[in-house]
Protein backbone atom coordinates (compact mmCIF):
# COMPACT_ATOMS: atom_id res chain seq x y z
CA UNK A 1 0.00 0.00 0.00
CA UNK A 2 0.98 3.46 -0.60
CA UNK A 3 1.70 5.56 2.54
CA UNK A 4 -1.10 7.95 3.93
CA UNK A 5 -0.26 10.84 4.77
CA UNK A 6 -2.19 12.91 7.43
CA UNK A 7 -5.14 15.10 5.48
CA UNK A 8 -6.09 18.24 6.97
CA UNK A 9 -7.97 18.79 4.50
CA UNK A 10 -11.76 20.73 4.74
CA UNK A 11 -13.55 18.99 2.51
CA UNK A 12 -13.33 16.56 0.55
CA UNK A 13 -11.60 15.14 3.72
CA UNK A 14 -10.45 12.32 5.79
CA UNK A 15 -12.40 9.20 6.22
CA UNK A 16 -12.26 6.40 8.78
CA UNK A 17 -8.89 4.04 8.18
CA UNK A 18 -11.75 1.18 8.90
CA UNK A 19 -14.25 2.59 6.62
CA UNK A 20 -11.96 2.22 3.64
CA UNK A 21 -10.68 -0.71 4.03
CA UNK A 22 -13.98 -2.28 4.26
CA UNK A 23 -15.22 -0.50 0.97
CA UNK A 24 -11.81 -1.65 -0.58
CA UNK A 25 -12.66 -5.24 0.58
CA UNK A 26 -15.72 -5.07 -0.91
CA UNK A 27 -15.10 -3.02 -3.93
CA UNK A 28 -15.10 -6.05 -6.48
CA UNK A 29 -18.10 -8.20 -5.13
CA UNK A 30 -20.40 -7.51 -1.97
CA UNK A 31 -20.17 -10.30 -0.28
CA UNK A 32 -22.81 -12.82 -2.01
CA UNK A 33 -23.51 -10.16 -4.60
CA UNK A 34 -21.35 -10.69 -7.16
CA UNK A 35 -21.50 -7.08 -7.70
CA UNK A 36 -19.58 -4.02 -6.20
CA UNK A 37 -21.51 -0.93 -4.51
CA UNK A 38 -21.00 1.36 -7.79
CA UNK A 39 -22.47 -1.18 -9.90
CA UNK A 40 -25.88 -2.28 -8.16
CA UNK A 41 -29.29 -1.06 -8.96
CA UNK A 42 -30.80 1.11 -6.24
CA UNK A 43 -34.02 -0.81 -6.40
CA UNK A 44 -31.87 -3.95 -5.13
CA UNK A 45 -32.89 -4.74 -2.10
CA UNK A 46 -28.98 -4.28 -0.58
CA UNK A 47 -29.37 -0.63 -1.03
CA UNK A 48 -32.98 -0.75 0.78
CA UNK A 49 -31.14 -2.38 3.67
CA UNK A 50 -28.39 0.48 3.11
CA UNK A 51 -30.57 3.10 3.16
CA UNK A 52 -32.74 1.46 5.77
CA UNK A 53 -29.24 1.05 8.20
CA UNK A 54 -27.86 4.24 7.79
CA UNK A 55 -31.09 6.13 8.87
CA UNK A 56 -31.93 3.83 11.75
CA UNK A 57 -27.93 5.03 12.41
CA UNK A 58 -28.51 8.23 12.35
CA UNK A 59 -31.90 8.43 14.47
CA UNK A 60 -29.84 6.13 17.03
CA UNK A 61 -26.64 8.45 17.42
CA UNK A 62 -28.90 11.49 17.23
CA UNK A 63 -31.76 10.09 19.41
CA UNK A 64 -34.42 11.33 16.89
CA UNK A 65 -37.47 8.98 16.26
CA UNK A 66 -40.11 9.21 13.95
CA UNK A 67 -41.13 12.92 14.04
CA UNK A 68 -37.98 13.20 11.45
CA UNK A 69 -37.70 12.41 8.07
CA UNK A 70 -34.42 11.48 7.20
CA UNK A 71 -33.53 12.45 3.27
CA UNK A 72 -30.97 11.69 1.00
CA UNK A 73 -30.14 14.43 -1.98
CA UNK A 74 -28.01 15.33 -4.03
CA UNK A 75 -26.42 19.36 -5.41
CA UNK A 76 -24.77 19.22 -2.19
CA UNK A 77 -25.08 21.74 0.56
CA UNK A 78 -25.24 24.59 -1.71
CA UNK A 79 -28.25 23.43 -3.41
CA UNK A 80 -30.27 23.03 0.36
CA UNK A 81 -29.15 26.97 0.85
CA UNK A 82 -32.11 27.25 -2.29
CA UNK A 83 -34.00 24.52 -1.44
CA UNK A 84 -34.84 25.52 2.13
CA UNK A 85 -36.29 28.49 0.98
CA UNK A 86 -38.24 27.59 -1.83
CA UNK A 87 -39.75 25.21 0.66
CA UNK A 88 -39.97 27.30 3.23
CA UNK A 89 -39.82 30.67 2.62
CA UNK A 90 -42.06 30.89 -0.82
CA UNK A 91 -45.67 32.01 -0.26
CA UNK A 92 -45.19 31.73 3.74
CA UNK A 93 -46.26 35.42 3.57
CA UNK A 94 -43.16 36.48 6.29
CA UNK A 95 -39.45 36.93 5.99
CA UNK A 96 -36.94 34.09 7.03
CA UNK A 97 -34.60 35.09 9.29
CA UNK A 98 -30.66 34.84 8.75
CA UNK A 99 -27.90 34.63 10.99
CA UNK A 100 -24.40 35.53 9.39
CA UNK A 101 -21.35 34.43 11.01
CA UNK A 102 -19.22 33.74 7.88
CA UNK A 103 -19.07 32.97 4.86
CA UNK A 104 -21.14 29.84 4.03
CA UNK A 105 -24.12 31.40 6.22
CA UNK A 106 -23.69 34.51 3.86
CA UNK A 107 -23.53 32.96 0.66
CA UNK A 108 -27.05 31.09 1.86
CA UNK A 109 -28.82 34.74 2.40
CA UNK A 110 -28.46 35.48 -1.10
CA UNK A 111 -30.54 32.45 -2.25
CA UNK A 112 -32.61 33.15 0.00
CA UNK A 113 -33.42 36.33 -1.19
CA UNK A 114 -34.35 35.08 -4.75
CA UNK A 115 -37.36 33.16 -3.15
CA UNK A 116 -38.81 35.94 -0.40
CA UNK A 117 -37.90 38.81 2.26
CA UNK A 118 -34.75 38.16 4.52
CA UNK A 119 -34.29 39.71 7.60
CA UNK A 120 -30.43 39.80 8.53
CA UNK A 121 -30.42 39.24 12.64
CA UNK A 122 -26.38 39.59 12.80
CA UNK A 123 -23.74 40.32 10.20
CA UNK A 124 -20.16 40.83 11.47
CA UNK A 125 -18.26 41.08 8.54
CA UNK A 126 -16.57 44.31 10.18
CA UNK A 127 -15.39 42.19 12.75
CA UNK A 128 -13.61 39.49 9.83
CA UNK A 129 -16.18 37.00 11.15
CA UNK A 130 -13.99 35.86 14.33
CA UNK A 131 -16.72 35.73 16.43
CA UNK A 132 -20.70 34.67 17.14
CA UNK A 133 -22.89 36.49 18.67
CA UNK A 134 -24.18 36.69 21.86
CA UNK A 135 -27.54 35.63 23.23
CA UNK A 136 -28.41 39.67 23.59
CA UNK A 137 -27.44 40.36 20.11
CA UNK A 138 -30.00 38.15 18.44
CA UNK A 139 -33.77 39.71 18.40
CA UNK A 140 -35.87 37.41 16.68
CA UNK A 141 -39.24 37.45 16.04
CA UNK A 142 -42.14 35.15 16.64
CA UNK A 143 -43.06 36.04 13.24
CA UNK A 144 -40.41 34.91 11.05
CA UNK A 145 -40.62 31.84 8.41
CA UNK A 146 -37.65 30.25 10.67
CA UNK A 147 -34.52 30.97 11.92
CA UNK A 148 -31.21 30.27 9.56
CA UNK A 149 -28.07 29.94 10.86
CA UNK A 150 -24.20 27.98 10.26
CA UNK A 151 -23.30 25.67 13.41
CA UNK A 152 -19.73 25.81 12.38
CA UNK A 153 -18.51 28.04 9.55
CA UNK A 154 -15.66 25.99 7.83
CA UNK A 155 -13.93 28.84 6.61
CA UNK A 156 -13.49 30.99 9.72
CA UNK A 157 -13.06 27.88 11.99
CA UNK A 158 -15.82 29.72 14.50
CA UNK A 159 -18.79 26.90 16.18
CA UNK A 160 -21.88 27.74 17.91
CA UNK A 161 -21.86 25.76 21.45
CA UNK A 162 -25.69 26.01 21.61
CA UNK A 163 -28.20 26.51 19.38
CA UNK A 164 -29.19 30.18 19.24
CA UNK A 165 -33.11 30.66 20.74
CA UNK A 166 -35.28 30.60 18.12
CA UNK A 167 -39.40 30.69 18.99
CA UNK A 168 -39.85 29.66 14.94
CA UNK A 169 -38.69 26.47 12.95
CA UNK A 170 -34.59 26.32 13.66
CA UNK A 171 -32.70 25.65 10.25
CA UNK A 172 -29.13 24.36 10.66
CA UNK A 173 -26.17 24.44 7.76
CA UNK A 174 -24.46 21.42 9.77
CA UNK A 175 -22.01 20.45 7.47
CA UNK A 176 -18.89 20.89 8.49
CA UNK A 177 -19.65 19.73 12.35
CA UNK A 178 -22.57 16.99 11.94
CA UNK A 179 -22.38 14.19 14.29
CA UNK A 180 -18.49 15.83 16.12
CA UNK A 181 -21.32 16.06 19.62
CA UNK A 182 -24.72 15.05 20.52
CA UNK A 183 -27.62 17.27 19.68
CA UNK A 184 -30.45 18.19 21.15
CA UNK A 185 -32.92 17.52 17.96
CA UNK A 186 -35.80 18.90 19.70
CA UNK A 187 -34.80 22.21 18.74
CA UNK A 188 -34.18 21.89 15.30
CA UNK A 189 -37.15 21.91 12.93
CA UNK A 190 -34.17 21.41 9.45
CA UNK A 191 -30.83 20.19 9.61
CA UNK A 192 -28.69 19.50 6.78
CA UNK A 193 -25.32 18.04 6.06
CA UNK A 194 -22.99 17.69 2.58
CA UNK A 195 -21.03 14.44 3.26
CA UNK A 196 -17.50 15.21 2.12
CA UNK A 197 -16.56 16.60 5.55
CA UNK A 198 -17.78 15.04 8.63
CA UNK A 199 -19.92 11.59 6.71
CA UNK A 200 -18.30 10.48 4.06
CA UNK A 201 -17.57 11.19 -0.01
CA UNK A 202 -18.95 13.80 -1.72
CA UNK A 203 -22.34 13.54 -3.89
CA UNK A 204 -25.00 13.19 -0.85
CA UNK A 205 -26.28 15.62 1.66
CA UNK A 206 -28.13 14.25 4.37
CA UNK A 207 -31.26 16.37 5.09
CA UNK A 208 -33.21 15.66 8.46
CA UNK A 209 -36.84 17.68 8.34
CA UNK A 210 -39.48 17.51 11.22
CA UNK A 211 -42.45 16.18 9.79
CA UNK A 212 -45.01 18.88 10.52
CA UNK A 213 -42.76 21.02 8.47
CA UNK A 214 -43.40 19.46 5.04
CA UNK A 215 -46.99 20.50 5.25
CA UNK A 216 -45.96 24.07 5.11
CA UNK A 217 -44.24 23.06 1.37
CA UNK A 218 -46.05 25.44 -1.13
CA UNK A 219 -47.51 23.46 -4.20
CA UNK A 220 -45.98 24.14 -7.57
CA UNK A 221 -42.20 23.50 -7.01
CA UNK A 222 -40.21 21.29 -9.50
CA UNK A 223 -40.84 17.68 -7.63
CA UNK A 224 -37.08 17.15 -7.22
CA UNK A 225 -36.58 20.35 -5.34
CA UNK A 226 -39.78 19.72 -3.54
CA UNK A 227 -38.35 17.92 -0.08
CA UNK A 228 -41.78 15.63 -0.25
CA UNK A 229 -41.01 13.61 -3.01
CA UNK A 230 -37.78 12.63 -1.38
CA UNK A 231 -39.93 12.11 2.10
CA UNK A 232 -42.54 9.80 -0.34
CA UNK A 233 -40.33 7.82 -2.26
CA UNK A 234 -37.97 7.19 0.41
CA UNK A 235 -35.22 9.25 -1.43
CA UNK A 236 -35.73 7.02 -4.64
CA UNK A 237 -37.52 9.24 -7.11
CA UNK A 238 -34.00 9.10 -8.94
CA UNK A 239 -31.06 6.99 -8.45
CA UNK A 240 -29.34 8.75 -5.43
CA UNK A 241 -25.48 8.07 -5.68
CA UNK A 242 -25.36 4.53 -4.27
CA UNK A 243 -21.89 4.21 -3.64
CA UNK A 244 -21.77 7.48 -1.29
CA UNK A 245 -24.47 6.03 0.55
CA UNK A 246 -23.07 3.55 1.25
CA UNK A 247 -19.72 4.77 2.61
CA UNK A 248 -21.87 7.08 5.07
CA UNK A 249 -23.55 3.82 6.61
CA UNK A 250 -19.93 2.52 7.24
CA UNK A 251 -19.54 6.14 8.83
CA UNK A 252 -22.60 5.54 10.65
CA UNK A 253 -21.56 2.12 11.82
CA UNK A 254 -17.82 3.30 12.61
CA UNK A 255 -19.32 6.06 14.92
CA UNK A 256 -21.83 3.37 16.57
CA UNK A 257 -19.25 0.52 16.69
CA UNK A 258 -16.27 1.68 16.92
CA UNK A 259 -16.26 5.03 18.64
CA UNK A 260 -18.81 4.48 20.98
CA UNK A 261 -21.64 7.43 20.23
CA UNK A 262 -21.68 11.00 20.03
CA UNK A 263 -20.58 11.83 23.48
CA UNK A 264 -17.09 9.41 23.14
CA UNK A 265 -16.68 11.22 19.62
CA UNK A 266 -17.20 15.10 21.59
CA UNK A 267 -14.56 13.54 24.03
CA UNK A 268 -12.03 13.23 21.24
CA UNK A 269 -13.00 16.37 19.44
CA UNK A 270 -12.61 18.38 22.31
CA UNK A 271 -9.14 16.88 23.10
CA UNK A 272 -7.62 16.85 19.53
CA UNK A 273 -8.89 20.26 19.15
CA UNK A 274 -7.37 21.25 22.80
CA UNK A 275 -3.84 20.04 21.45
CA UNK A 276 -3.56 22.38 18.80
CA UNK A 277 -5.65 25.67 20.47
CA UNK A 278 -2.79 25.00 23.86
CA UNK A 279 -0.55 25.70 21.19
CA UNK A 280 -2.26 28.79 19.88
CA UNK A 281 -1.98 29.93 23.62
CA UNK A 282 1.37 29.38 24.18
CA UNK A 283 2.92 30.52 21.14
CA UNK A 284 0.70 33.83 20.24
CA UNK A 285 2.83 35.51 18.09
CA UNK A 286 3.56 33.17 15.70
CA UNK A 287 0.27 31.21 15.67
CA UNK A 288 -1.96 34.13 15.30
CA UNK A 289 -5.43 32.57 16.06
CA UNK A 290 -8.59 33.88 13.91
CA UNK A 291 -11.63 32.89 15.73
CA UNK A 292 -11.98 34.56 19.35
CA UNK A 293 -11.39 32.26 22.30
CA UNK A 294 -15.16 31.34 23.39
CA UNK A 295 -16.03 30.59 19.36
CA UNK A 296 -13.20 28.31 18.49
CA UNK A 297 -14.24 24.95 16.17
CA UNK A 298 -13.68 21.40 17.55
CA UNK A 299 -13.23 20.84 13.76
CA UNK A 300 -11.55 23.81 11.43
CA UNK A 301 -8.45 25.22 13.30
CA UNK A 302 -7.64 28.72 11.94
CA UNK A 303 -4.45 30.64 12.34
CA UNK A 304 -2.30 33.01 10.66
CA UNK A 305 1.43 33.18 10.99
CA UNK A 306 3.31 36.55 11.46
CA UNK A 307 3.88 36.92 6.90
CA UNK A 308 3.72 35.41 4.33
CA UNK A 309 6.68 33.55 4.17
CA UNK A 310 6.28 32.28 7.36
CA UNK A 311 3.05 30.76 6.15
CA UNK A 312 4.37 29.09 3.13
CA UNK A 313 7.68 28.34 5.04
CA UNK A 314 5.38 26.22 7.27
CA UNK A 315 3.29 24.41 4.84
CA UNK A 316 5.74 23.65 3.13
CA UNK A 317 7.92 22.13 5.94
CA UNK A 318 4.45 20.12 7.06
CA UNK A 319 4.61 18.41 4.22
CA UNK A 320 8.20 17.07 4.35
CA UNK A 321 6.41 15.50 7.46
CA UNK A 322 3.54 13.80 5.92
CA UNK A 323 1.11 16.65 6.90
CA UNK A 324 -1.17 18.18 4.00
CA UNK A 325 -3.61 20.06 3.12
CA UNK A 326 -2.84 22.98 5.67
CA UNK A 327 -3.01 25.84 3.97
CA UNK A 328 -6.11 28.36 4.77
CA UNK A 329 -8.93 29.22 2.62
CA UNK A 330 -8.20 32.59 0.45
CA UNK A 331 -10.68 34.67 2.35
CA UNK A 332 -8.56 34.41 5.86
CA UNK A 333 -5.68 33.52 4.53
CA UNK A 334 -2.83 31.74 6.76
CA UNK A 335 -3.32 28.22 8.12
CA UNK A 336 -6.51 25.86 8.66
CA UNK A 337 -6.34 22.52 9.96
CA UNK A 338 -9.20 20.59 9.68
CA UNK A 339 -9.82 17.69 12.06
CA UNK A 340 -13.05 15.77 11.61
CA UNK A 341 -14.21 12.83 13.12
CA UNK A 342 -12.26 11.03 11.20
CA UNK A 343 -8.46 12.22 11.77
CA UNK A 344 -7.02 10.08 14.18
CA UNK A 345 -5.55 11.29 17.08
CA UNK A 346 -2.09 10.28 15.86
CA UNK A 347 -2.44 12.72 13.31
CA UNK A 348 -2.97 15.96 15.99
CA UNK A 349 -0.29 14.63 17.83
CA UNK A 350 2.08 14.89 14.99
CA UNK A 351 1.27 18.29 13.73
CA UNK A 352 0.73 19.34 17.28
CA UNK A 353 5.06 18.11 17.38
CA UNK A 354 5.92 19.92 14.29
CA UNK A 355 3.97 23.29 15.42
CA UNK A 356 6.26 22.63 18.86
CA UNK A 357 9.30 22.41 16.65
CA UNK A 358 9.06 25.21 13.94
CA UNK A 359 7.89 27.11 16.77
CA UNK A 360 11.39 26.51 18.76
CA UNK A 361 13.02 27.37 15.42
CA UNK A 362 11.51 30.59 14.66
CA UNK A 363 12.73 34.07 16.10
CA UNK A 364 9.00 35.33 17.66
C1 LIG B 1 -18.66 22.78 2.40
C2 LIG B 1 -19.77 23.55 2.97
C3 LIG B 1 -20.88 23.94 2.19
C4 LIG B 1 -20.95 23.67 0.71
O1 LIG B 1 -21.08 22.31 0.46
P1 LIG B 1 -21.23 21.75 -1.04
O2 LIG B 1 -21.64 20.33 -0.80
O3 LIG B 1 -19.90 21.89 -1.70
O4 LIG B 1 -22.30 22.54 -1.71
C5 LIG B 1 -21.90 24.62 2.81
N1 LIG B 1 -21.86 24.91 4.12
C6 LIG B 1 -20.83 24.56 4.91
C7 LIG B 1 -20.84 24.91 6.35
C8 LIG B 1 -19.75 23.87 4.35
O5 LIG B 1 -18.72 23.52 5.13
Amino acid sequence: MHERVYNFSPGPAVLPLKVLEQAQGELLSLPGLGMSAMEISHRSKWFDGVLAETTANLRKLLGIGEEFTVLYMQGGSRLQFSTIPMNFLRGAGKPAEYIVTGSWSKTATAEARREGEVRILFDNKDENYRRLPRPDELKSSADAAYLYYCSNETIQGVQFAAEPRADVPLVCDASSDFLCRPLDMSRYGVLFACAQKNLGPAGVTVVIVRNDLLERVPEGLHSMLDYRTYAKENSLANTPPVFAVYVVMLVTRWLLDDIGGLAKMYALNRQKSGMLYGLLDKYPDLYQGHAQRDCRSLMNVTFRLPSEEATAQFVKEAAAWRLCELKGHRSVGGIRASIYNAMPIEGVEALRDFMIDFAKRSKT
